[in-house]
């Protein structure tokens, strides 16, 4: 491990040169080395100098003020790629949630305010030197993720380091060193004072890692972290947890959404949304996830045309596909070496189905709230009553929705409904007219 050496793009050099050229001492900081270091392709290259924002700001013909505030400055590089180059700075001060910090002169400074030994390790692009003044490459080389400093100490400055520890150890399957641990699980009631935000962006992170989240999702349930902040899936049965992680690691890296379903779907509904919720996901994501979760899986092999389409008129084919991917990846993980055939054969009938392009919402159907004001209906919640009952009898047979047919459905249905009605002694609807248009 000591041996390798960081490899960094052209514009990494291009970018300290030039500021070692001004005279501002600069560094490549942070995970891109980490991750060079590991052997893994680094992205996201970060610069840390001396120089301040507003002398990188005249150093570089492009520059983009990305957060000035925390000293950090986006250079444009030829390539195209922007490079973030933050001045060095010290934590002055530190209230849990995050931290105050001030601009400092030396990259000693700078480094021991970094969370972890092997993210607080700096390369020199130029004289392609380390300097690792916490021994942040021997715990890359013991696969050992450990604090920079007295443990409790830095988690207390920001709890969201606990979460942080997690998700790296799970990422390289690193031990988390003993004090390390032992100051995180005593910590972890704390986790409840961190932003919904950040919270959402660290456990998407821990969804996106590639390939496996479950290593980190077990120290989360190990650590404590889900009784805090995920009681909802504290209080899944171990079996049925790990079983979760597994379907969970199974699927894409890149739909960490589709992973969150996966994890969501052994809870009740109404705790699935009130998961979402709390963590403020974009009302897309909350809707898409909440019906993913609580739909159930696909009809099974076997099931009647009428059955796969009453699925898919109350789920709809988006969820049908993402639902698909579920099962799928469930009966991957299943004992049974004969369940993933079933689920695909499950998957090829209901889209068989589905490509027939049968009615499957009201807006399929041949007549609509028009047809049923022309028959002297007055619009109100019967309309809805009528259309519904309406799909439900062309569900069962998709021929059915042909308008002739169905206009004479409709005032069967009305009068019936409204005759309900008036016999529940209810307010005056008027009954359909018996010549119809
Ligand atoms: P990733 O690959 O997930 O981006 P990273 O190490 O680059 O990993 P970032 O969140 O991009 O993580 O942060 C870059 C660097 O900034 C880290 O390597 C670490 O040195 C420092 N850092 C980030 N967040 C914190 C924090 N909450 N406390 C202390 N240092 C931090
Ligand atoms: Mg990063």
């Amino acid at each position: 491990m000591s041996d390798v050496r960081p490899i960094a793009p052209g514009a990494v050099r291009w970018i300290a040169r030039t500021l070692e050229e001004a005279g501002y001492e600069t560094w490549a900081v942070g995970g891109a080395v980490r991750d060079a270091l590991l052997g893994r392709p680094s992205v996201d290259w970060d610069l840390a100098t001396r120089a301040t924002p507003k002398q990188v700001r005249r150093t570089f013909r492009r520059t983009v003020p990305i957060g000035i505030d925390h000293g950090t400055v986006g250079v444009l590089s030829r390539d195209g790629v922007m490079y973030e180059v933050t001045t060095f700075r010290k934590d002055v001060e530190t209230d849990g949630r995050h931290a105050v910090v001030e601009f400092a002169d030396r990259i000693e400074d700078d480094l021991s305010r970094r969370d972890f030994t092997i993210n607080a390790i700096a390369w020199h692009p130029l004289r392609d030197e380390l300097f690792d003044p916490f021994g942040g490459v021997e715990d890359l080389t013991a696969a050992m993720l450990r604090t920079v400093g007295v443990a409790a100490d830095r988690f207390r400055e920001d709890y969201l380091r606990i979460l942080r520890a997690l998700r790296f150890a799970g990422r390289f399957d690193f031990e988390i060193h003993e004090g390390t641990w032992t100051a995180l699980i005593s910590l972890t009631d704390h986790l409840s004072t961190l932003s919904p935000e950040r919270v959402r962006e660290e456990l998407t992170k821990v969804l996106s890692a590639d390939p496996r989240p479950s290593h980190a999702l077990s120290l989360y349930r190990d650590g404590g972290i889900n009784r805090v902040l995920f009681p909802e899936l504290d209080d899944q049965a171990e079996g049925v947890w790990e079983k979760a992680i597994r379907v969970v690691d199974s699927l894409p890296p890149g739909r960490p959404m589709l992973r969150l379903a996966a994890l969501l779907r052994p809870a009740a509904p109404a705790a699935a949304a009130a998961l979402l919720v709390r963590l403020r996901l974009s009302n897309a994501d909350t809707d898409a996830v909440a019906d993913l979760a609580s739909a159930p899986g696909l009809p099974a092999h076997g099931s009647g045309a009428e059955d796969l389409r009453l699925w898919l008129s109350r789920h709809g084919p988006t969820v049908m596909r993402g639902v698909a991917r579920l099962d799928l990846a469930s009966a991957r993980v299943a004992d049974d070496d004969q369940a993933p055939q079933l689920v695909v054969q499950a998957w090829r009938a209901i889209r068989a189905e589905l490509r027939t392009a049968p009615p499957l919402v009201v807006g399929d159907l041949t007549v609509d709230g028009r047809d049923l004001m022309r028959m002297g209906l007055k619009p109100g919640p019967v309309f809805k009553d009528v259309l519904s009952e309406l799909l439900g009898w062309v569900l069962e047979d998709p021929a059915r929705n042909q308008r002739e047919g169905l206009l004479l459905r409709a005032q069967e249905v009305a009068e019936r409904l409204l005759g309900d009605a008036s016999s529940d002694a209810s307010e005056g609807a008027s009954a359909p007219r018996k010549n119809g248009p």
